[in-house]
């Protein structure tokens, strides 16, 4: 059995999983008449406090989507330079929308100084690109952004007039981690994307949701991106077993980092990060050095990252044991 520590996004869906994908109600959902996925849509509308939901099939796109729905061609967001938004998304908002990217540095806590991004809004002159929309991420690299700053961002966007978009890949995370509910989470946002492909453990889909006048957007630009889907149910099927089995057990996962942070920052030459959730980040002295051990790992059925800065990712399918076997094997090889 291998370990595959390289991140969330490889769980294979479980056995009852695959049977209620197998045993789904299904429709046309381009035509709107899925029962899976509107069933699912109206869930993750309520649990979020939004109007109205849209599924898509990765994060990718609802991001995309939630984008293209908040600017015109002309406009700008403002976001962080490693954010998923600016720096993973191949530029696709430039690209398909002529939306322009401010990006800025993310802070160590994983935020954005919101005294420069204040600075940073254009004033109204045809010099500049109009300033519309904010764009945060919950949590980034594994850290938690405190809800009170999200408050504060939201504050920002009322005096200027902008939008804020929430990237929320993994704030079901962020939810079970600081046990705040994931409408209160999404509470200062006008639009938040969800991953379920990730901690969840569904094989695929994202979820975008804000006002029933936002989605009503993103649904025109997610067929013109060829993002409408038919059978659908099938993938919503799984996302709705996931909310009901999998997010409680996030918390195993937290667990599951954190002995692994702790285990590995007994071994000499390593410089391992705290974890706040699912990652744990181990900084070795050299690239060579990184690549060495994760080359020496896998030869012990170990999959990670290979960079300086290692990202290790805790998920459905690694247990305590596999913990402690990854920890032996750290400290066989360093
Ligand atoms: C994974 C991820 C996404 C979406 O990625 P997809 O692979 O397209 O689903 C968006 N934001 C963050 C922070 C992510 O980690």
């Amino acid at each position: 059995m291998m370990i595959d520590l390289r991140s969330d996004t490889v769980t294979q869906p479980t056995a009852a999983m695959r049977a209620v994908m197998a045993a789904a109600v299904v429709g046309d959902d381009v035509f709107g008449d899925d029962p899976s996925v509107i069933a699912l849509q109206h869930r993750v509308a309520e649990l979020t406090g939004k109007e109205a939901a849209l599924i898509a099939s990765s994060g990718t796109q609802t991001n995309l989507l939630a984008i293209l729905s908040h600017c015109q061609r002309g406009e700008e967001y403002l976001v962080g330079q490693e954010y998923h938004t600016y720096r993973y998304e191949a530029g696709g908002a430039a690209v398909l929308g002529g939306i322009v990217p401010q990006p800025f540095e993310v802070e160590s806590d994983g935020t954005l100084d919101l005294n420069l991004v204040d600075r940073r809004v254009k004033p109204d002159d045809p010099h500049f690109p109009i300033t519309r929309l904010l764009t945060l991420e919950n949590t980034h690299t594994g850290k938690v952004i405190p809800q009170s700053y999200m408050l504060a961002a939201r504050r920002l966007c009322d005096r200027h007039g902008l939008n804020l978009h929430l990237d929320g890949a993994r704030l079901f995370n962020a939810s079970v981690a600081t046990q705040t509910s994931i409408a209160d989470l999404c509470a200062p946002f006008d639009s938040v994307s969800i991953c379920f492909s990730k901690g969840l453990g569904a094989p695929i889909g994202s979820v975008l949701v804000g006002s029933a006048n936002f989605i009503q957007r993103a649904k025109r630009w997610r067929k013109m991106l060829g993002g409408g889907m038919r059978q659908a149910g099938i993938m919503a099927a799984a996302m709705s077993y996931a909310l009901d089995h999998h997010v409680a057990r996030l918390a195993e996962d937290h667990v599951n980092a954190q002995r692994l942070a702790e285990g590995l920052s007994d071994i000499e030459g390593l410089y391992v990060e705290p974890a706040q959730t699912n990652m744990v980040y181990v900084n070795f002295a050299s690239p060579e050095h990184a690549q060495r051990v994760s080359q020496q790992l896998m030869q012990q059925g170990i999959l990670t990252a290979t960079s300086q800065r290692m990202r290790l990712v805790t998920h459905l399918d690694i247990d305590a044991a596999a913990i402690e076997r990854v920890i032996s094997a750290f400290s066989t090889i360093c």
